[in-house]
């Protein structure tokens, strides 16, 4: 067939296109045939249901889908915005690099799909030089991490927007993203910081053992099996525990330890005891939750939330 299955490359499409087939007798019955292999190609209805699910995912919700006359019609009937962002950094030998923003991508988006707000595409990268002795991991320095966000956020401000709802696939961020909230809140726009591993705090517990919830442990690697099960390694998903370093005593809250300094592989736990169910359980919970989160938010007013002059 030398590819042309594909009607884009196909030398028939010109003529098709044109109505003039039949200006090739010779070719003609190699033409249906290659017309009738298209039209029942598993390729082709891949792609016909890609264009209506294509066709669904742009329904506005995705900033990189829409034009700026699109924009512009959203951001004058709306004030609120989702931002997903994450990380590239090592998830063990199994897991993908991008884990932390794939997770936060795919949670982001779906809510967006069901609440109507805008959502962004995802920020890649993050604070997570903890992991740079793992190949492939980038390391952002906190300080142009938070000034990146910041500006991402100042930019959908200068639209009007007032509320962003950032949904953070990565812990090493979290401190970057509170600091990004407070010093943008005194600027007039609300951010406020979703983590799927918060928002399931009273049912990860149920469905993951303590040893499983651990850097790319069973949490992590469920999530991925369940919604990107073709980047997920399970033979090579292990079982480590971390090393104790330093004494356990209360009130010690670091010593700015890399991954490295606890974990061969990367793993903090137990990743071999993973499923795709227990990753469909966390991610409908997490979807739920920030659902109900951004509906709540869509309803109130940015201006009684931002900081208050002195009293
Ligand atoms: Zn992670």
């Amino acid at each position: 067939m030398k590819g042309c299955i594909s009607s884009e490359n196909s030398p028939f499409s010109f003529s098709a296109h044109f109505g003039m087939s039949y200006a090739f007798p010779d070719f003609l019955c190699t033409f249906y045939d290659l017309r009738f292999m298209e039209l029942f190609s598993i390729e082709y209805i891949k792609r016909m249901i890609g264009k209506s699910l294509m066709g669904e995912c742009m329904k506005k919700e995705l900033l990189q889908e829409i034009s700026w006359v699109d924009a512009k019609e959203y951001f004058s009937k709306n004030d609120i915005a989702i931002l997903p962002v994450g990380s590239t950094e090592q998830h063990g030998p199994h897991n993908p690099l991008g884990t932390d923003h794939l997770i936060a991508k795919a949670l982001a988006e779906e809510v967006a799909k069901r609440t109507g707000v805008l959502c962004l595409p995802v920020i890649p990268f993050g604070v997570s030089s903890h992991h740079r002795q793992f190949w492939g991991t980038i390391f952002i320095q906190p300080k142009v991490f938070r000034e990146y966000v910041k500006d991402v956020c100042l930019s959908l401000k200068y639209y009007g927007v007032k509320k962003i709802v950032i949904v953070n696939g990565h812990g090493g961020n979290t401190s970057s993203l509170l600091d990004v909230a407070r010093e943008l809140r005194k600027q007039g726009v609300l951010v406020s910081v979703f983590q799927w591993w918060n928002a399931t705090g009273e049912l990860l517990p149920k469905i993951f053992g303590s040893d499983e919830r651990g850097h790319a442990g069973s949490e992590e690697t469920s999530l991925n099996l369940f919604l990107y099960p073709e980047l997920v390694k399970m033979d090579r998903a292990l079982n480590e525990k971390p090393r104790d370093l330093i004494p356990k005593v209360g009130g010690v809250v670091g010593w700015g330890a890399d991954t490295i300094d606890y974990t061969n592989s990367g793993v903090f736990g137990d990743a071999t005891a993973a499923s795709v169910e227990k990753g469909k359980k966390a991610y409908e919970v997490a979807v739920s939750e920030l659902t109900r989160y951004v509906e709540a938010i869509k309803g109130l007013k940015a201006e009684n939330l931002l900081s208050k002059p002195p009293v």
